[in-house]
């Protein structure tokens, strides 16, 4: 590993001044993957910045009930905060079913949505790769792609992103606030992630040193009867190949309003917009399901590797869907 120094910043304000001010500086938080990455010599660094001692760790509901969850706030914390459970469930389910508890004990919520892709040719440091190393090709296109992505592909990189609670989180139209040289901002969590297209080295738009300081999850009604479903290929401690986040409200019969996110399948946390507007209005059904899964899926460009991902994704919809309806854990 290449050696770098470490400083350790007291407030948010000095965190930003010393990554900002230095552009061989990075944040540290979890560090569940950024050391991993380090090790691999994927990622490279002068100094990494500690921000653990930063007061973002916080999970509050505001006066207008939106709820608050500080991007240092860790994954098993979050998960178990009653307003979390009570209120969106499935942003907790996601969190358990992530990583090992361990992980999720170290792991921040702010790395969560920053996690780098689990391409195998990305990790190993010296496959042709446009991510690591913009302009030299994608190894994955032609190689292996079984867990790699159907939806937001480009020729440049089909990587699938591997954050669980990102889908939820995109469900409910998630907000990530930030803090940077230039001041605050907001950015809609649908806008957080980039699809690859022909720069997949670039993943957010963030500036060198704007960090990650909440993340708000408006009120949702339809929320507290959300889902997490994740199919993968062992029960623990894996990614998915497949994941639905579902929540839906039924009155005479029809779909009144509905949520569907998909993880496992994407270059980004996936809203499965075109899901969405095909049940709105229709009756809620198996059949209504399966149609409004199969509009979202017929935009899919799936690979050899990867096509069994285009039924695995249309029959998770239905599944979450049914269950979600039902009011049951699947
Ligand atoms: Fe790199 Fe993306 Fe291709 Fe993987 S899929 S080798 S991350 S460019």
């Amino acid at each position: 590993m290449q050696p770098f120094s470490y400083a350790r910043a007291n407030d948010v304000e000095s965190a930003i001044t010393l990554v900002a001010g230095d552009p061989g500086s990075t944040f540290l938080a979890g560090g569940t993957t950024k050391v991993d990455l380090l090790r691999l010599g994927v990622e490279h660094t002068d100094r990494v910045v500690d921000i653990n001692d930063l007061p973002l760790t916080a999970v509050d509901e505001l006066g207008d009930g939106t709820v608050r969850i500080g991007a240092l706030a860790r994954m098993s914390d979050v998960a178990r905060t009653p307003i979390i459970t009570e209120r969106f469930p499935a942003v907790s389910q996601a969190l358990l079913l992530g990583a090992s508890e361990q992980l999720r004990n170290m792991a921040s919520m702010g790395g969560n949505l920053r996690q780098r892709v689990r391409c195998t040719y990305f990790r190993d440091g010296v496959s042709p790769c446009n991510k690591r190393e913009p302009g030299t090709g994608c190894s994955a296109l032609e190689g292996l792609n079984r867990g790699h992505a159907i939806l937001g592909v480009s020729e440049s990189c089909i990587a699938t992103h591997p954050s669980d609670v990102a889908v939820a989180f995109v469900a409910f139209d998630a907000v990530v606030h930030t803090a940077g040289r230039d001041g605050e901002r907001t950015i809609p969590i649908d806008d957080f992630y980039l699809v690859p297209g022909d720069a997949p080295q670039v993943e957010h738009p963030l500036a060198h040193g704007e960090l990650i300081t909440a993340i708000d999850l408006p009120p949702s009604p339809l929320a507290a009867g959300s889902l997490y479903l994740k199919f993968r290929d062992r029960q623990s401690y894996e990614f998915a190949l497949v994941s639905v986040c579902a929540a839906l409200t039924v009155k005479d019969g029809v779909v009144a309003d509905v949520r569907v996110a998909l993880g496992g399948v994407g270059t980004k946390p996936w809203r499965a917009r075109r899901t969405e507007e095909t049940l709105r209005g229709a009756p809620a059904s198996d059949e209504s399901f399966a149609r409004a899964a199969a509009a979202e899926l017929s935009i899919a460009a799936p690979r050899p590797g990867n096509a069994f991902k285009v039924a695995f994704a249309e029959r998770a919809i239905v599944r979450g869907l049914r269950h979600s309806m039902n009011g049951q854990a699947a």
